[in-house]
């Protein structure tokens, strides 16, 4: 059985105070022993929410990371840094980094080993855009990605990895892909993961982000390959996140 998670990506929202606050109102959730929860805040705001939610068991990430630990590179934040800040995830090739500041699978490959290298665990994003899926490409861009973005890993270090499957056209637009159209994506990213590195991608946790909302989780995550959420808008209020990290399956 996967242990699924449920992860917030806030995005570039939320002030230190804010961030602050809502770790606060998370601190008091029941503690769930069937599902992992994560926070990923902006770069400002990762040390105060990591020291509030110490001992509570939910993680904390980065949104982004620049794979090298130091240097003469104005305006990153390294894996070193992260890491001491108490970040534990970070999410790699999220496709807002992508499609704005033009990273490439080559880039995310990197970060996604220099996170590795920090002891942190990367969230590797893959998906679509709406063009790509019009032209019936979603199976081959998501391939290239996720040949791509792993090609620094090797097989001792796949199974720490997680893969979010992010269909561009789902991203903060209200559309989300059908529980169905998400699960055969996800089918397919394991047996792209079984081909590159064996029966390990049995255990390799697939999380579905594209407007993720209270409405739609327990749809979603009655899906076999469908091993949790990345969730942004809906992430953001702590009530709508809440019921997300509620997800029926398992209760
Ligand atoms: C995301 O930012 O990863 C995301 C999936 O956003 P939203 O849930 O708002 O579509």
């Amino acid at each position: 059985m996967i242990k699924p998670i449920i992860a917030g990506n806030w995005k570039m929202y939320k002030t230190p105070k804010e961030a602050e606050d809502f770790a606060l109102k998370l601190k008091k959730l029941p503690v769930y022993g069937d599902r992992d929860i994560l926070v990923c805040p902006p770069f400002t705001a990762i040390s105060c929410v990591s020291r509030i939610l110490a001992d509570t068991g939910i993680y904390v990430g980065a949104q982004n990371v620049f794979p090298a630990k130091e240097g003469a590179f104005t305006g990153e934040v390294s894996p070193l840094m992260l890491k001491d800040a108490g970040a534990q995830f970070v999410i790699c090739g999220h496709s807002e980094r992508r499609q704005i500041f033009k990273e490439t699978d080559d880039f995310v490959s990197e970060k996604v080993k220099a996170v590795i290298e920090y002891d942190m665990i990367p969230i590797l994003c893959v998906g679509e855009t709406l063009q790509e899926n019009e032209n019936g490409e979603t199976f081959s861009v998501v391939r290239r990605q996720l040949e791509q973005g792993l090609k620094n890993v090797s097989s001792d270090m796949i199974k720490n990895i997680v893969i979010a499957y992010e269909p561009v056209w789902a991203i903060g637009t209200g559309k989300n892909a059908t529980p169905q159209q998400a699960n055969e994506v996800h089918t397919f990213i394991r047996s792209v993961i079984q081909k590159m590195y064996g029966d390990v991608a049995s255990s390799i946790r697939i999380l579905y982000g594209g407007s993720v909302k209270p409405d739609n989780i327990d749809s979603l995550m009655a899906e076999r390959e469908i091993n949790g959420v990345l969730v942004g808008g809906a992430s953001l209020i702590f009530e709508s996140f809440t019921r997300i990290v509620d997800f029926n399956k398992l209760m």
